[in-house]
């Protein structure tokens, strides 16, 4: 068996990134406001709503909505 460099094998160092998200759309995200309109009162659970990590990942946000939606 031949020895294998682990160098190789781990993922490529990344650079931070700064993401255009506002602090609105990460309520609505983190289930402090309504995902649909932004309301915060009454809210119940909905859906997971899934964002891309840019890498081909998928992070889930277990989002909430207010009784019009
Ligand atoms: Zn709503």
């Amino acid at each position: 068996m031949a020895d294998i460099d682990a160098a190789i094998l781990l993922p490529p160092a990344r650079a931070l990134r700064r993401l255009p998200v506002d602090r609105e759309t990460l309520a609505r995200l983190g289930g402090e406001a309504c995902i649909a309109c932004g309301a915060v009162a009454e809210l119940r659970p909905a859906r997971m709503e899934f964002t891309s990590d840019g890498a081909g990942g998928l992070y889930g946000w277990p989002t909430r909505v207010c009784p019009q939606h």
